[in-house]
């Protein structure tokens, strides 16, 4: 009998050895930097582009979040302890339930550092009804040739990803005036469906300067069939502006312009009925509202300033 008690004493001893060995072991894997998502939005909407900010300590490495397997770079705020960086949601994304994670490049690791849910919302974009010069709509097939081969550049284009970031605090509208056409309206031309509006249009004067959103490189200048005298900025970090429709342009490809930058000046160049410009966004190809991008900006903690790359 004393025996047997003295054994089950031996037991309880060893489980609980055992318990305190799994305790202090099992959670190391990740409990070393663990990142909270705080105050970050739980849900976006199609077409938006988001800020995201979750809290977490320093890191020597630089920390990203993954969205469907599309990699956005953060920055840090060490006066907050925040990482931020910006995530678009392009106007096609399924509206649902999605899984955004945290990783870092810290070499043979994984580098894996957290995940949280993520909300997508539908948004009705409306509908636009326009009449142009069938010239415009029912192309020849030249014509038809030369807006391919223009779609594909401005593709390949949005394609590249520059790891620096060339764009720094909150973007800017490039002219001002009102909304004439908004973002995402599905278009029907001449009554036939076409695609949809992936930019805002501003209506002003012909002639007015075009400010660049923010600092970056002019990686196109050119004149083309649908969007005439035209200017795309690579910002760096996969985010690009474009500027259609322009009575002139006053920059060459290459150049880098500071935030404010005149591009050119307000025309009615390409398809376009009167002056105005159209402004574009893309966020790793992501087709975004421009308008959204100034409001995920201006909010940061970090500032998005260039030191806390
Ligand atoms: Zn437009």
């Amino acid at each position: 009998m004393h025996s047997m008690i003295h054994s089950f004493g031996c037991f309880l001893r060893l489980l609980i050895l055992i318990t305190i060995f799994l305790v202090w072991t099992v959670p190391s894997v990740h409990a070393e930097d663990p990142f909270r998502a705080v105050t970050l939005p739980r849900a976006a909407r199609q077409g938006e582009a988001c800020l995201i900010r979750v809290t977490g300590p320093a890191s020597p490495h630089s920390i990203s979040m993954e969205f469907e397997g599309v990699r956005y770079p953060m920055a840090f705020s060490e006066e907050n302890g925040t990482y931020e960086g910006l995530l678009g949601i392009d106007m096609g994304t399924q509206p649902g339930l999605y899984d955004i994670k945290i990783v870092s490049t810290d070499g043979g690791r994984g580098g894996y550092r957290g995940v949280f849910s993520f909300r997508v919302e539908k948004v009705d974009f409306g509908i636009q009804k326009l009449s142009l010069p069938s010239s415009m709509v029912d192309l020849d097939a030249k014509t038809l040739e030369r807006v391919n081969q223009e779609t594909k550049r401005l593709a390949a284009l949005f394609q590249a990803f520059r790891d620096e970031r060339l764009w720094k605090g909150a973007f800017i509208r490039p002219v001002e005036g009102k909304v004439s056409g908004a973002f995402g309206l599905n278009r029907i031309i001449n009554g036939q469906e076409r695609s949809p509006h992936t930019g805002v249009d501003l209506e002003a004067g012909e002639g007015t300067p075009v400010l660049a959103s923010n600092r970056g490189r002019v990686v196109l200048v050119d004149d083309l069939f649908f969007s005439g005298r035209s200017v795309v900025l690579d910002h760096g970090w996969g985010l690009y502006s474009m500027y259609f429709h322009l009575s002139e342009t006053l920059v060459k490809e290459g150049d880098r312009i500071g935030k404010g930058t005149m591009l050119g000046r307000v025309g009615s160049t390409g398809r376009s009925t009167k002056p105005h410009l159209h402004w574009g966004i893309r966020m790793n190809g992501a087709r975004i509202d421009p308008f959204s991008l100034l409001g995920a900006t201006e909010t940061a903690d970090s500032g998005f300033g260039l030191k806390q790359q």
